[in-house]
């Protein structure tokens, strides 16, 4: 149907005049124009201009499988055709949602055994924080309802993730709910001074005891952080940083929710981000690789501590979505986890993503304005500097990234700027040749930028 429309139709017009676009500067984007992404396969998006661009970031780092998998097209349509949808209230289930909750379980740290299934990793985080609230409420402990989350952080657009989150321009959309407090990211690059990456993780984490103290631990009901932060940055935690917080929630009594949306699902190498630094967390939010993007899904986890409150003790869980555990999408989940077992995607990260920073050093680490490139699996940063010796950020912040940004599509290369930072994770499924021409198409427009 969409092919037959798919010419003699002016898309930019038509998108310009009815699409409401998320995160988007609409001025700019008429006076621009809309690029109109026809079909992708593999690591590779087409446009309607005939373009063939190298997917750096995965989507919105989610394709972990890779586009135009037919096993996943016949998971779904296999799975539509027995049963397109029913509801998890009201004391019914589905197949694909019980079997997705117990894979989950078996691939999640130790003491995972329950999971709560929503449509995005927004609504995960939404999900976890007022669990966190009932667990408390639960055990007569009202008062703790502080979250404590962190600076640069990105937990979704929903009002209370946006109000975990650190990102500004959020806050002021009305993302900014009482009981909810930021403190110092562990980003070493920019915020770290002269202190070492070891002392400076330690340093952020003793920021976190220090806001718990301030607000009084008996109001703290939990601590949210990315194991990496993704849309922040990429910043990647020394590893002196989780250890330190496993410690302080511990100490404190205070709940720890690991936001994996990004991480999960094998993008550092490993299943979890919380298996790769050693977190120890009370709940997990998941959502992106769960699914490969294929189709909305995300699945909230809680340990035994968190899930023997609420199963036993809360009564009524107050609290789900019409799309709660929809057969489709777990169907689709199942065989995407099937795909990232079988084709050892998750491990394999590991090795390509060592091979992916080798080559970006090589093609573009020397140049005057790349300070590190940096990454854990297949997620990673180059950040850009005004003086390499001095970690200094450019005066204008984020123009320089917008610009290296513009020239890698032009070359090929779909990478994300934040600020001036050029974050990549790319499809897990990337093979070495596809690597060395990142590498090529990155060093053109770093090349061009500086
Ligand atoms: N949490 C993290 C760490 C994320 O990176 C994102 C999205 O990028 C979200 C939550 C929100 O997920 P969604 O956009 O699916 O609502």
């Amino acid at each position: 149907m969409l092919d037959d429309l798919n010419h003699g139709i002016d898309w930019q017009a038509l998108d310009a005049a009815h699409h409401f676009h998320p995160f988007t500067d609409h001025k700019e984007l008429h006076e621009q124009g809309v690029r109109l992404i026809t079909s992708a396969e593999g690591v590779y998006l087409h446009d309607s201009n005939g373009n063939k661009i190298m997917d750096g970031m995965a989507g919105l780092w989610c394709v972990a499988a890779g586009y135009g998998r037919q096993d996943l097209v016949e998971a779904a349509t296999k799975q539509m055709s027995k049963l397109a949808y029913y509801n998890t209230f009201f004391k019914t289930t589905n197949e694909p949602a019980v079997l997705l909750a117990q894979k989950i379980s078996q691939i999640a740290p130790e003491g995972f055994e329950h999971v709560f299934f929503a449509c995005s990793g927004s609504e995960a985080v939404d999900s976890a924080l007022r669990t966190a609230r009932v667990y408390w409420q639960t055990l007569g402990k009202p008062e703790k309802k502080i979250i404590i989350g962190r600076e640069y952080g990105y937990h979704g657009s929903t009002t209370l993730g946006a109000s975990a989150g650190g990102m500004k321009d959020m806050h002021r959309q009305g993302g900014d709910m009482p009981n909810f407090v930021q403190v110092l990211p562990p980003y070493w690059y920019g915020k770290g001074g002269q202190m070492s990456p070891e002392e400076f993780g330690l340093y952020a984490a003793k920021e976190v005891e220090k806001k718990i103290l301030e607000l009084g631990a008996e109001n703290v009901a939990a601590f949210i952080g990315e194991p990496i932060q993704g849309a922040g940055g990429v910043l990647i935690p020394p590893e002196t940083y989780w250890p330190e917080i496993n410690r302080i929630c511990k100490q404190y009594d205070i709940l720890l929710i690991a936001d994996e949306v990004i991480c999960g699902y094998g993008r550092t190498g490993k299943w979890f981000g919380t298996d790769y630094f050693g977190i120890k967390p009370d709940m997990m939010t998941t959502a992106k690789g769960l699914t490969s993007g294929y189709l909305p899904l995300s699945a909230m986890l809680m340990n035994n501590r968190v899930a023997d409150v609420l199963i036993n003790e809360t009564g009524e869980y107050y609290h789900g979505f019409t799309y709660s555990g929809h057969p489709v999408s777990c169907a689709v989940a199942l065989k995407n986890l099937e795909i990232l077992e079988n084709e050892k995607l998750v491990e394999g990260a590991t090795a390509k993503g060592a091979l992916l920073r080798e080559k970006l050093n090589e093609a573009v680490g020397d140049l005057p304005i790349v300070g590190e490139v940096r990454g854990v699996g297949l997620i990673g940063a180059i950040e850009l500097t005004a003086d390499k010796r001095t970690r200094k950020f450019f005066e204008k912040n984020g123009r320089v990234g917008a610009i290296c940004r513009d020239h890698c599509i032009r070359n090929g290369l779909m990478m994300r700027a934040t600020r001036d930072t050029m974050l990549f994770s790319p499809p897990l499924t990337i093979t070495e040749a596809e690597i060395e021409l990142f590498a090529a198409m990155a060093k053109k427009a770093f090349e061009a930028t500086y």
